[in-house]
């Protein structure tokens, strides 16, 4: 049997801590080895309203014991977030974890349809938002039968609406005497693997699934992670949305056990962003490939003095050789590192190690982090050997515990073995570095993002004139990817530039722009296997025909 082993030293997990305590009331807390004036926090990068560890702590007991004593929430009770980046996200987060609730994230983009979606498939109890997104959180909530008076603001004010500051002063009108206790890890658990958290993935195919993600995925991957970062790093930026695993992992929690300022821009815009990196005088910056892209291309980004950035950190989607080639160009001198993983190994399965901040390896995805093991499962069913191409799979103490209400598609993603089939293909190296190369699965990235084709193709499924659909991701030079739709017109329908319009108007009225389609072409039929599974790759490798829509 071939497996590739991290050359890191392996972590020490502990077994019976939950996050909360990780972080606030552990040997690991930054709590207890730096005085209050040394504490990092959340700040608004825009309000510059700032949270350290110690208020962080302070709060999140106050809002816990208010849900608990008067809003009846209890042990695995599901808690939705739905906001733009907030220094108060994190505060109900900690909040929520501190007494076992479960955290689930979704884009404050979606539209009323999306979001009951989500919180019907995460069995949401309470709602967290702000002020702009209440329209939607209110429709969606009655829709999916979540009280109201389970809603709450985590940060401005509406009238008849509850605010996360109410839920402190509540919370504190108990006394610390009065305060709920934190919940505990049931005594003997594997690993102690109890849920915390539910993230959004389509997985290898389907569609949108909560990912279970226990309390110990997250203590790992902090712990591989900050193994492998340079104590130097006292600031990060999330401008990355918090809903995602990557500003779950790298802008929530690692940056407490790091001691690290999180600076949160409540939206991305290319101006505000650059504006926050230099007032800052940022030194590393997380990106996502998008975003990297505007950096090597905005004629903006001349106004700028950014020469105290040092390093850029990319991951969530494939990065260019061309965008690698002007990152380095344009900003000498700099280092240059990568994460590779999934919402189902809780972030990395590989990352650069410090000796491989370099552009040299900027091609790969990284080294294996500690205490992760990796498989390459060729297409004959065998294991590659070094430089050999196959599925990467993945098995560490960071793959996630499956899907909710989702024991198939769990089976077909996590196997006997513990292993993760990650649906990507790549390769390992010399060096033991991952290079990913393709992607096996049905997954679409845009910006960072997985989209589901499965999703769309359900709702084109519903236009009267579509007979059958596939969408797949086309390559887009500033989105990476985005959905191409497949169309098959019901007998009648005539294809034609106004109904490919249609279609694509469809969409937009329905979905969240990153799930925007971008083009349609009309076909004769489908490829499908006998068991009706569409066979993505004839169609990737078609030629386009000449009925094109659009
Ligand atoms: P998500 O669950 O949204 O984080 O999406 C995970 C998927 O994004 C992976 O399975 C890959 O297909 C892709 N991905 C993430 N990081 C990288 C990377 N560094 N290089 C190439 N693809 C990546």
């Amino acid at each position: 049997m071939v497996i590739f082993k991290s050359k890191q030293p392996p972590i020490d997990l502990p077994a019976d801590l939950p996050v909360w305590d990780f972080l606030f009331a552990s040997k690991f807390s930054p709590l207890n080895h730096h005085p209050e004036s040394e504490l990092g926090g959340f700040e608004n990068a825009i309000t510059k309203e700032r949270v350290n560890w110690a208020q962080c702590k302070e709060y999140s007991t106050y809002i816990s014991t208010a849900l608990v004593r008067n809003y009846g929430l209890q042990e695995q009770d599901t808690i939705s977030l739905f906001s733009q980046n907030t220094v108060w996200y994190p505060i109900a987060m900690f909040a929520g974890l501190r007494v076992g609730a479960k955290i689930s994230g979704a884009s404050p983009a979606y539209n009323v349809e999306e979001m009951t979606f989500a919180l019907k498939t995460a069995d949401a109890k309470f709602l967290m938002t702000t002020p702009s997104s209440m329209g939607v959180a209110k429709a969606a909530a009655e829709a999916a039968g979540l009280p109201l008076k389970n809603v709450f603001l985590l940060e401005g004010e509406l009238e008849g609406y509850t605010t996360v500051k109410n839920l402190i002063e509540m919370g504190q009108s108990y006394g610390e005497q009065g305060q709920v206790r934190r919940f505990e890890l049931p005594r003997g658990k594997k690993n102690g693997a109890v849920c915390g958290f539910l993230s959004f993935s389509s997985g290898t195919t389907g569609l949108p699934k909560a990912v279970m993600i226990s309390h110990q995925n997250v203590i790992a991957q902090c712990l591989q992670i900050q193994q492998i970062t340079p104590v130097t790093q006292k600031k990060i930026m999330a401008v990355l949305p918090l809903f995602h695993i990557t500003g779950l992992v790298h802008q929530m929690h690692l940056p407490v056990l790091l001691n690290a300022d999180v600076i949160m821009l409540p939206q991305y815009t290319m101006e505000g962003m650059l504006n926050v990196i230099s007032e800052y005088k940022l030194s590393e910056l997380l990106l996502v490939p998008p975003i990297l892209i505007r950096l090597v291309r905005d004629p903006l980004v001349e106004k700028y003095d950014l020469s105290h950035v040092t390093r850029f950190s990319s991951g969530a989607a494939p990065l260019s050789e061309e965008i690698i080639q002007l990152l380095q160009k344009k900003f000498p001198g700099t280092g240059f590192k990568q994460g590779y993983g999934m919402t189902e190994s809780c972030s990395c399965i590989t990352a650069h190690p410090p000796e491989k901040f370099d552009y040299k390896y900027a091609h790969s995805g990284g080294a294996i982090v500690a205490s992760t093991e990796v498989k390459i499962l060729k297409e004959d069913g065998t294991e590659g050997g070094l430089g050999e191409s196959g599925e990467v799979l993945a098995r560490g103490p960071q793959v996630v515990m499956g899907y909710l209400n989702n024991e198939k598609a769990t089976r077909e993603t996590f196997d006997e073995g513990g292993w993760l089939h990650t649906g990507d293909q790549g390769l390992i190296d010399e060096e033991g570095m991952i290079h990913i190369q393709d992607r096996i699965k049905e997954l679409i990235k845009v910006k960072g993002i997985g989209v589901a084709p499965a999703e769309l193709e359900d709702l084109l499924l519903g236009h009267p004139k579509v007979e059958d659909v596939a969408v797949m991701g086309i390559k887009d030079d500033y989105s990476g990817e985005l959905p191409k739709a497949f169309v098959v017109l019901q007998s009648g329908a005539q294809p034609s530039r106004e109904v490919a319009k249609e279609l694509i108007s469809y969409v937009k009225e329905k979905k969240v722009r990153y799930k925007w389609i971008k083009e349609v072409e009309f076909i004769e039929q489908i490829p499908k296997s006998p068991s009706g599974k569409i066979l993505r790759k004839l169609l990737r490798d078609r030629k386009e025909g000449t009925d094109r829509g659009l």
